[in-house]
């Protein structure tokens, strides 16, 4: 029998199509890296600049599946380069630029990129590493002729716009096998040395068409979007795909992600819609509430990559009438695993009751499979209760790392995410700890994820971090590290007496240490491995 149906090949740059012929008018703003500048694009435009570059890339020998480097921040150049490389069936390779220059070097080597594309800000660390590069031939500066750099590297050395200058904006796209690679990105590798997860046409189009339902990620065209989570990180959660396929405004913030930059942004570009961790939040609050600043237009913000603090949504709900939507996923979930939003029936709980639920992790979207399984490797029960090793599968989990012959999943095609978790009866998910940072003390465990949220809820407490230190009787008790806020002081026992009213009298850690920072890791998240080798004497 004749196929019923066409079996219309799937290919990501017909999400860039789409956008330039229904969408063409729809903005895309960008702080310039090179100069700070606001420059302003729209989807038709960012898709003949596409083309161009396409063809500039032909002609430097593009190969479908040969994977070319870009580190960089989000701005429309960014835009355009992946979808230029995906389309032509080679893979984007998204590099991490706040990485270590050893770390950048081997997953640059280990990929076999055979360009780079790069922003004016990293180069300093990218001179430093270039003689080392086996395959980089060409690296393309992503800046105009103005702002172009002498550089003495052996790769020959090109600049974007002078580049894309010389071909002319049609581009005939190949066609590819939807299961091919379109993008690769490590994981940032705190363990060990980073490993690739390579996502595929198919994977990406269907995260992004799950992104955009309500339930999930909740992209549509009436938004203006801030896309503040970096395209080097899983995918910027899978924004850059979800906007330009609904024709919602983009808005990129280049180089500049502190809070007077962020706010600018959010009001200069009516955003009502953002997505970044934790960590960046962090950062606005304090300006926001220091300038009596409010959030007039935004309505959602997108909240994942560690867990998010009570105080955090609260502050949101009631100072600025802003929804935050807690969400976990991995790199190696392309990235979105869950996402928190209430059922309806939830929306009449008294409001510390929904506060309860808003700071789980949330239920999977369509597609996605999770369970918890205990030591033995049997499921344990969705009851809320139990915790254990938390499993995840579907089309846009990882099966094998790139370049590896061995799958990362089990024979049933469970991924084990190195979570620990609980699942309620409802289906949501709670992350108690990563199986390595939780805290055994005799023979219990000690969630410092809880006891780290309970000690941000501290008015003077900027940052905090829980890690366990050997005990001779306990086996490991939790030490609190705290960053304060600026022009605050607390002492020891304040912030003990604080906890006991929140967790339970074994899980207070025994001494609390004041810093002036605590080390980040290159996705932003609490650097547990670097506070371990400083305390743990
Ligand atoms: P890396 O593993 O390189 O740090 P990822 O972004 O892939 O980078 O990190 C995924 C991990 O981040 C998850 O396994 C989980 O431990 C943590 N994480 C992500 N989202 C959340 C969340 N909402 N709450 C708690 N932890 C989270």
């Amino acid at each position: 029998m004749n196929n019923p149906m066409q079996s219309h090949p799937i290919n990501l740059i017909q999400i860039l199509q789409h956008a330039a012929n229904y969408h063409g008018n729809v903005e895309v703003v960008t702080r310039r890296v090179e100069d700070d500048k606001i420059s302003r694009s729209n989807y038709a435009s960012i898709y003949k600049r596409t083309c161009k570059l396409a063809n500039a890339l032909k002609k430097l020998g593009v190969q479908p599946s040969k994977p070319i480097g870009t580190i960089a921040w989000n701005t429309d150049k960014h835009i355009e380069t992946w979808y230029a490389i995906v389309g032509q069936g080679a893979i984007c390779h998204t590099i991490n630029p706040r990485l270590y220059a050893e770390q950048i070097k081997y997953i640059i080597n280990h990929a076999k990129d055979h360009i780079i594309f790069i922003d004016l800000t990293f180069l300093d660390t990218f001179t430093q590493i270039s003689e080392e590069l086996e395959t980089v031939e060409h690296v393309i500066v992503m800046c105009d002729q103005e702002h172009m750099p002498e550089l003495s590297i052996k790769q020959k050395v090109h600049c974007y716009e002078t580049l894309i200058g010389q071909y002319n904006s049609e581009f005939s796209w190949t066609s590819v096998e939807e299961k091919t690679i379109s993008s690769l990105c490590y994981t940032s590798g705190t363990t060990g040395n980073p490993k690739g997860v390579g996502y595929t046409h198919r994977s990406n189009m269907l995260h992004a068409m799950v992104a955009t339902q309500k339930d999930a990620l909740n992209i549509h065209g009436e938004q203006s979007i801030l896309m503040i989570v970096p395209m080097f990180h899983a995918n910027s959660w899978g924004l850059a795909y979800a906007a330009p396929m609904v024709g919602a405004k983009l808005v990129l913030p280049g180089a500049k992600l502190d809070g007077v930059s962020i706010y600018e942004l959010l009001s200069t570009e009516q955003v009502t819609y953002s997505a970044a961790v934790p960590t960046v939040w962090n950062m606005l609050l304090p300006h926001l509430k220091n300038n009596n600043f409010t959030l007039p237009d935004l309505d959602e913000v997108f909240v994942g990559g560690s867990a998010v603090p009570r105080f955090m949504v609260r502050t949101f709900d009631i100072d600025y009438d802003v929804t935050i939507i807690h969400a976990w996923g991995m790199t190696e979930t392309s990235p979105m695993g869950t996402v928190c939003r209430l059922l309806p029936e939830m929306k009449s709980l008294p409001y510390e009751e929904q506060l309860d639920i808003r700071c789980t992790q949330g239920r999977p979207p369509f597609g996605v499979e999770l369970k918890i399984t205990g030591e033995d490797g049997e499921e344990l029960a969705r009851d809320g209760v139990a915790f254990g090793n938390l499993h995840i599968r579907g089309p846009w989990v990882v099966d094998y790392y790139y370049g590896q012959d061995t799958p990362a999943t089990d024979q049933n095609g469970w991924f084990d995410t190195g979570d620990i978790a609980s699942i309620d009866p409802n289906g949501y998910m709670k992350i108690t700890d990563r199986a390595k940072d939780v805290i055994k003390s005799g023979g219990e465990w000690i969630s410092s994820v809880d006891l780290e949220n309970a000690a941000m809820a501290h008015e003077a407490v900027f940052l905090s971090a829980v890690i366990g230190v050997p005990h001779p009787k306990w086996e490991e008790r939790p030490l609190l590290i705290v960053k304060l806020v600026e022009g605050q002081a607390a002492i020891q026992e304040e912030i003990i007496e604080f906890l006991s009213t929140r967790v339970v009298k074994w899980w207070l850690p025994d001494e609390v240490i004041f810093v002036d920072e605590i080390p980040l890791t290159a996705t932003g998240k609490i650097n547990k491995l670097a506070l371990r080798n400083q305390y743990i004497q």
